[in-house]
């Protein structure tokens, strides 16, 4: 088990937020600054149990985990674990690459967790906005694709209205065409010709090319100006305008030729009901005109027949039944001149076999007086009974009667009405074929307004169709500029992540990546580079697993997702990089990849940090089994007090030593007292509690040196126990923790040593004194005789053997110490005048160093003068010893709280820091160079510490290499 100096030693060593917990509570063992930054604690919280030092994190999950880690041993890690921690007094959600791995004691135990974090918040927050921003943009194109279809729906419909539109006018064009009458339709504003069938063209004399031009330009000014004038009329007046056999020459077949039309001007409008065109119809009227002409004609001719006696005559003897019938009558009914002419072989044969009956009865109508007054008039059908040709013929005549009203004689005249009749027939006929026409027209100008009807409805179809359209290409407008404001936004986003981007149209084998991505691949960045180069430059051994996840990912069962990390190789720079690669495939329908786009990320220094933190984890694990090592080799025991809880731990090999019952924590420490030799266990208790009040400059450390009782089984042991006391930032003492270490042979060795140099020293004070005798006695014999020589021989020699009865003192005092036998002689007296003392004495004996003293106030104490004197001019003398001739040393006695500090401040060679906890121990000397010159066996600081310790004092040093060193001591102040 790690001591917790190496604990702290470790985690402060770690790049990394890091902490060590021990104990199935998740004692906090040590962490580091990086960590408290991350906890948002500045307090210590060593010490602290994981759920009192962050509460926050109770239902969070990681105490549970950690139980795992340190019941399982399992490792946990957390690429990217979220927490809500406490900072400034709110709960925030911050995002960690954590770690948990346990710690193990030489028996494979596990006794702790260790946990490393790194804050991964800006960095996975901006991995979410760009999620984010990419689902926004996948959802932006999904709108996009929408509208796009919609857009292509609504083209669609629009190409099938055109479609309709385009037959509903051809439809239109072809009945135009089709009709029997001249169609046209002029607009109503412009005076061009809309439409115009060919008849109309032929009514107007002018072709086809005259469609879409103005009247003026192809009719004559005057035709032009009428049909104007007639237009403006109809639009006016908004009804239909008639024209009746309008007079009109056309040329037909080269010649020039009157016809007779009838028109109709019939207004045109839209769906607001304004005119806007009006519909020509002319149907030509000339047949009749000409038919009724014929009519005239006949009469005419009828009145110039009569006049010129063109009259067929009959005269029938009615009471003889003697028919006459003049030339004329005869060639109409193709009877021979000379023929006699019968009533019924004649006449009635004669008649068309359809006329036959109604014309004899108008015959026997007019033999009846009362009923016509004789009077005959009628017309008749003749088939010429020489060549069967059919006549028309008009018959009128006069029945004379005797006074008995019977016929007598029948008198009239035939003429040949063929011409007329037919001209009127014809008149009926084409008066049939007008109605007929009529019908027509109307049907068609119905089926016209119906198109007409069709047109508007297409008309405001288009219309609604293109304001569909103008609203669904304003919003693609916007969304583009949505899209836009996106890109921009995710570049920005891109930049503040440091992250390329990377596109591949998988159809079109076309790569885009830029600058960034150039630049991650170690291109300068300018270069023009091909996507074939992109593979030299990535690291051949990551080459397989990255083949390997873009198969996957453009495998449509992966859904596309693309996640990897691997190194290039700087194409330029030959750098080595680590690269974070993010990326989406695209599918179409049939399951192919047609787009492979994304983001790559350098992550080198994450992963250099990961590296040397495996690095710092396996330098620690070194340590670890070093310290392991270590402690079985030197045997050392452990102790670990929660002073908090009151809970004491002491391992396998403290427990050993100490004689412990076999149980891993125990209640009550008093166990441990039990067992010390009752010499010195107030000794302990005293040192103990000193570790335990807190002091800044002592640090809570704790080193001593102790007896524990014989037993049945087991002899008396020296043990030594170095330890430090671990405080909350108020103070309050959290733990006590350290080793102990068997020190019984030592111990017996040094007693063995000390006992030597006891008796030793013993053995050398009576010759040394009856040296000093002698050397008196040869001092006097001298001064006597006046023989300077001798004198001064003499004087030397004594001051050696007074060195060296100081030196003997000084052994003799440490064997006492040993023993326990150094006396202290309390007697009040001020420290002033001890440094005056002091002062008066280094004058004489000091001139290789200035030595500066501080004029010190009146201060009383009660202690052994002589000893602290000895205290003093040792720290002198040391600094004499320790720096270079000429440097100055400082002496300065100060009261504060009552007990003076007396310090002496050299500027010689320091005290490096590891040799410092050990100076005042006994024999110690701290190796160097320069030692090898300084005499000294170690005992001066060794003696010092005994003497004020025993005074109730305190004593220590600050040094620092090269510089110099300040000892000091403090005694209570009487008052
Ligand atoms: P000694 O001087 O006889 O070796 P001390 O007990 O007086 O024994 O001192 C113990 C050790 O502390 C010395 O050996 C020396 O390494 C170191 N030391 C004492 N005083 C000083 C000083 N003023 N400057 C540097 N080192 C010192």
């Amino acid at each position: 088990m790690l001591s917790p100096y190496a604990q702290q030693t470790l985690v402060n060593a770690l790049p990394i937020g890091a902490a060590i917990f021990t104990g199935p509570e998740h004692l906090i063992g040590a962490v580091n600054p990086q960590m408290l930054a991350i906890w948002s604690k500045e307090a210590d919280v060593t010490g602290m149990k994981l759920l009192d030092a962050i509460p926050e994190i109770r239902d969070q999950g990681f105490f549970e985990l950690m139980n795992d880690v340190y019941t399982s041993g399992k490792e946990h890690h957390n690429p990217d674990g979220q927490a809500e921690l406490l900072v400034d007094g709110q709960l925030q959600t911050k995002y960690f690459d954590l770690s948990f791995k346990p710690l193990r004691d030489s028996a494979g135990r596990i006794y702790g967790v260790v946990n490393t974090a790194v804050d991964v918040t800006e960095r996975t927050l901006y991995s979410k906005q760009l999620q984010q921003v990419n689902e926004e943009l996948s959802a932006v194109n999904e709108e996009m694709e929408a509208s796009g279809e919609e857009l292509r729906t609504a083209y669609d419909q629009l190409e099938h209205t055109h479609d309709t539109l385009v037959i509903t006018s051809q439809i239109a064009e072809l009945l135009l065409e089709s009709a029997p009458v001249a169609v046209g339709v002029i607009d109503a504003v412009s005076f061009k010709i809309d439409t115009a069938n060919t008849k109309l063209l032929e009514l107007w004399g002018v072709d086809r090319q005259a469609i879409g031009k103005p009247l003026a330009e192809v009719l004559s000014s005057f035709e032009s100006e009428l049909l104007t004038n007639l237009i403006l009329k109809v639009r006016d007046a908004g009804h239909s305008l008639y024209g009746n056999d309008v007079k009109t020459m056309i040329e037909r077949g080269g010649a020039w030729a009157t016809t007779y039309y009838n028109f109709v001007y019939q207004p045109i409008r839209n769906g607001k009901g304004e005119v806007i065109s009006v519909q020509i119809v002319a149907n030509e009227v000339t047949d009749q005109r000409n038919a009724k002409a014929d009519v005239d004609a006949v009469l005419v001719q009828l009145h110039l027949a009569q006049k010129a006696a063109h009259f067929g005559v009959f005269d029938l003897d009615v009471v003889n039944d003697k028919l006459y019938w003049d030339e004329r009558t005869r060639k109409i009914f193709g009877v021979d001149p000379d023929k006699a002419i019968g009533y019924s072989s004649d006449f009635a044969e004669g008649l068309h076999p359809n006329d036959r009956e109604r014309t004899l009865q108008a015959v026997i109508d007019a033999y009846d007086q009362q009923l016509t007054g004789g009077v005959y008039d009628v017309e008749y059908r003749v088939v010429d009974a020489a060549n069967g040709n059919i006549c028309w013929v008009k018959a009128v005549g006069q029945v004379y009667f005797n006074s008995e009203a019977e016929p007598q004689r029948f008198v009239g005249t035939v003429v040949d009405i063929t011409g007329a009749v037919e001209a009127r027939q014809k008149l009926e006929a084409s008066e049939v074929q007008q109605q007929e026409l009529n019908e027509e027209l109307s049907a068609i100008n119905e089926e016209l307004s119906a198109v007409n009807e069709e047109y508007q409805a297409a008309n405001e179809e288009l219309t609604a169709m293109n304001d569909e359209l103008r609203s669904i290409q304003e919003e693609r407008t916007l969304l583009h500029r949505e899209l836009e404001i996106r890109e921009e936004r995710l570049r920005f986003a891109m930049k503040a992540a440091d992250v390329g981007t990377w596109d591949l149209d998988i159809v079109n084998n076309q790569v885009s990546w830029d600058e960034r991505c150039k630049e991650l691949y170690g291109f300068s960045k300018d270069d023009v580079v091909p996507y074939e180069q992109v593979l030299k430059y990535m690291h051949p051994d990551d080459m397989p697993h990255v083949n390997e996840a873009v198969m996957y990912a453009l495998d449509p069962a992966s859904n596309g997702a693309y996640d990897i990390e691997f190194r290039t190789i700087g194409a330029e720079d030959q750098r080595l990089r680590w690269l974070h690669c993010c990326g989406k495939a695209f599918f179409d329908d049939k399951g192919s990849a047609y787009r492979f786009s994304g983001i790559a990320q350098d992550i080198t220094v994450q992963k250099m940090q990961a590296d040397e933190l495996t690095l710092t984890l396996l330098k620690v694990k070194e340590k670890e089994e070093q310290l392991t090592s270590a402690k079985e080799a030197a045997q050392l025991g452990l102790f670990d007090w929660d002073l908090v809880n009151k809970v004491y731990n002491w391992d396998a090999r403290f427990r050993e030593i100490f004689n412990l019952p076999d149980q891993d924590t125990f209640q009550d420490n008093s166990v441990v007292f039990e067992r010390l030799h009752p010499d010195d266990v107030e000794r302990v208790r005293q040192a103990a509690k000193r570790s335990q009040t807190y002091d800044r400059s002592s640090g809570g450390s704790y080193d001593i040196q102790y007896r524990i009782s014989a037993t049945e089984h087991s002899p008396e042991r020296w043990v030594r126990a170095i330890g430090k006391t671990l405080f909350s930032e108020e103070g309050t003492p959290l733990r006590f923790i350290g080793s102990v270490l068997d020190i019984t042979e030592q111990k017996q060795e040094e007693q063995r040593r000390i006992d030597f140099i006891g008796i030793v020293s013993h053995e050398l004070r009576s010759p040394l004194t009856s040296l000093n005798g002698y050397l008196q006695m040869l001092e006097m014999s001298a001064k006597k005789n006046d023989d300077q020589f001798t004198n001064n021989v003499a004087a030397k020699a004594k001051r050696q053997v007074g060195k060296m009865s100081s030196m003997i003192t000084g052994f003799l005092d440490v064997a006492r110490v040993g023993e326990g036998k150094i006396n202290i002689d309390n007697k009040p007296f001020d420290m002033a005048d001890l440094v005056k003392a002091a002062e008066s004495e280094s004058l004489a004996t000091i001139t290789s160093h200035t030595v500066i003293y501080h004029p010190v106030e009146h201060t009383p104490v009660l202690a052994d003068q002589d000893k602290i004197e000895q205290v003093l001019i040792n720290f002198i003398n040391n600094a004499v010893k320790y720096s270079p001739q000429g440097t100055t040393i400082n002496v300065s006695a100060v009261t504060q709280n009552r007990q003076v500090r007396v310090c002496v401040k050299d500027e010689g060679m320091g005290i490096p820091a590891k040799d410092l906890p050990y100076v005042f121990d006994r024999f110690y000397r701290v190796d160097g160079e320069h030692m090898k010159t300084t005499k000294g066996f170690g005992i001066g600081l060794y003696l010092c510490r005994e003497i004020i310790e025993r005074h109730g004092g305190k004593i220590g040093v600050q040094s620092t290499l090269g510089e110099g060193s300040t000892f000091w001591f403090e005694i209570p102040v009487t008052h």
